[in-house]
């Protein structure tokens, strides 16, 4: 089945690195116009020079999504440029190892909740009435298998990621009859700087990792971002308030 997409613009937060900028490209390799967004402002360019290098189209937007003047200016960034916003990939995210619960720090909490948390609800927030004039479009948050179950010495991420889904099921019900979907994502380990950063220092914890995944393996980020389009594409129109696992199997055990 080859993916078709009748919008022609795409957003993506987090799209300096890892998954994000894996999607990124891949909305571009389709021919969508897509808008790069991220804290990080030299990688954040890198994604671009990337996408332009393939012949693709895109722009880069510093956004912080904690900051609501950000995710504004991101959005009217958006339709200045390109005029339209179809399809929206709210993925930045971040991860703080946190020990057991009693040990997590009021800090940690903060940060944690405060970009995969509200900085998904902002984005969506900012997002949602640009997708209603337009009278369609489709919108995937990037939540985690922390999402579906426990995350032992994540619970403050595993926390945010559940909300991640309870957002992303709240908007998908009150946008249904606006033909606006909206649908999740939830990796498990997948090769990116953030999984580097927790398992390189011990190898051990590298073939933990291989090992719980049924397939034998962690996931590469073309594999997310391949179900980041399917959600968004035409052949996904019935499908809305989901969250798919990318996951080797992982939660099928
Ligand atoms: P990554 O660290 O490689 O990339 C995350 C990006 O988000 C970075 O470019 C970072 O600069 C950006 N970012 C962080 N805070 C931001 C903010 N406040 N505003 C704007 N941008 C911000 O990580 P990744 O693995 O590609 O993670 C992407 C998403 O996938 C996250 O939501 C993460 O929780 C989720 N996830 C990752 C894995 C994994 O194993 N890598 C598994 C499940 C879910």
């Amino acid at each position: 089945m080859s993916m078709t997409f009748s919008g022609q613009v795409a957003l993506v937060t987090g799209a300096a690195n890892g998954i994000g900028r894996a999607t990124a490209q891949a909305f571009a390799a389709e021919g969508l116009k897509v808008v790069v967004a991220d804290l990080d402002v030299a990688a954040g360019e890198d994604t671009v020079a990337l996408i332009r290098a393939a012949g693709g189209e895109a722009l880069f937007v510093p956004c912080n999504v904690t900051l609501e003047a950000d995710v504004q200016n991101l959005m009217a960034r958006t339709i200045e440029a390109y005029g339209r916003l179809d399809y929206a990939f709210n993925n930045a995210g971040i991860e703080i190892e946190q020990g057991r619960l009693a040990e997590g720090s009021l800090d940690e909490f903060d940060a944690i909740m405060g970009v995969n948390v509200k900085g998904v609800w902002l984005c969506m927030k900012y997002q949602l009435p640009l997708l209603l004039a337009q009278g369609a479009g489709a919108i995937v948050n990037t939540a985690s298998v922390a999402g579906l179950g426990a995350a032992p010495k994540m619970s403050i991420y595993a926390a945010s990621k559940h909300a991640v889904i309870g957002l992303t099921k709240s908007a998908a019900i009150e946008y249904a009859k606006k033909r606006i979907r909206v649908n999740a994502v939830c990796p498990a380990v997948i090769d990116t700087d953030m999984f580097r950063r927790a398992y390189e220092a011990d190898p051990k914890k590298a073939e933990f990792a291989a090992a719980m995944h049924p397939v034998g393996r962690i996931g590469k980020v073309e594999e997310v971002a391949s179900a980041v389009l399917y959600l968004c594409c035409d052949g996904a129109a019935f499908t809305t308030g989901h969250a798919l696992t990318v996951d080797g199997g992982a939660t099928a055990i």
